[in-house]
């Protein structure tokens, strides 16, 4: 189902809605809310669709009440995790959210046919005209995630920074550099790690360490309790129909490469 449709499936409708109707999102109620997050978890699990994980079906991504697309439930629960960062002079914010398959395919394809930079571990252009397709396409998966296999997808994962941090004019980088010492949201990401191994509401990195595989992602946040029902939901077999059905640059290197790509870049590591 396309984003702005009004109607939705059974699956997500009447928990987002008894979430939002009553305005409590807004109210805040919020200890009230992550009890009730709890029993909407529940309501969801086993309900998540193999479109909805690829991203290609968004119909239980709410577009209008956070400031990026994210699923009805997350945006409760991180109204907690602002509202527990602005006590300690924090602005929580979010640079990215819910990401469609073809967002992540635009972005794919541009990478792919040199008409967006392609950086190397140490964020230096690769000389593409020295390299094979092969070797490009695991250039590209080391920062961006294969069409059908980001966990933007799910509408539980997002980017952050500190927006009260940012020194005018700042243009928002997403650099491990800004999050360490000496970084402009070093301090926020200092209390984020007490506070993730305090109570994290649901919420953790999984790309916080370096796996060999994706880079280090220290602001990317997942929400746990519904992104593990994704993550059951994907698999290389969903993965593979859904590229050999899709206009991908390079499909042919993505399919012979698969197992690879899915084991080092796809299955994402549990914390
Ligand atoms: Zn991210």
């Amino acid at each position: 189902m396309l984003r702005g449709s009004y109607a939705r499936p059974d699956r997500c409708a009447n928990p987002a809605n008894k979430l939002f109707s009553n305005n409590t999102y807004l109210s805040g109620r919020r200890n009230k809310i992550h009890d009730k997050n709890a029993k909407l978890v529940s309501d969801v699990e086993n309900l998540v669709s193999v479109e909805a994980c690829l991203g290609t079906e968004d119909s239980c991504i709410d577009f209008t009440h956070g400031e990026k697309p994210l699923r009805f439930e997350v945006l409760s629960v991180l109204q907690q995790l602002k509202d527990a960062a602005s006590q300690h002079g924090y602005d929580i914010a979010v640079a990215s959210g819910y990401r469609s398959f073809a967002q992540q395919l635009h972005i794919w394809n541009a990478k792919a046919k040199g008409e967006r930079p392609v950086l190397d571990s140490e964020e230096r252009e690769i000389a593409r005209e020295l390299m094979s397709p092969g070797d490009i396409m695991f250039a590209i998966l080391r920062w961006s995630a294969l069409p059908g296999a980001s966990r933007h997808h799910w509408g539980t994962d997002f980017d952050i920074y500190d927006r009260a941090a940012m020194p005018p004019d700042y243009s928002l980088q997403l650099t491990v550099a800004e999050t360490q010492a000496g970084g402009v949201f070093a301090s926020m990401y200092q209390w984020l790690d007490t506070f993730l191994q305090s109570n994290s509401l649901g919420f953790y990195r999984p790309y916080a360490r370096d796996t060999g595989g994706i880079a280090p992602e220290p602001w990317h946040m997942s929400y746990q309790p519904l992104a593990v029902h994704y993550q059951h939901v994907l698999n290389i077999d969903v993965l593979a129909r859904q590229i050999q059905a899709t206009d991908i640059v390079f499909k042919r290197e993505i399919l012979q490469n698969l197992d690879e790509i899915y084991h080092r870049f796809v299955l994402p590591p549990i914390s």
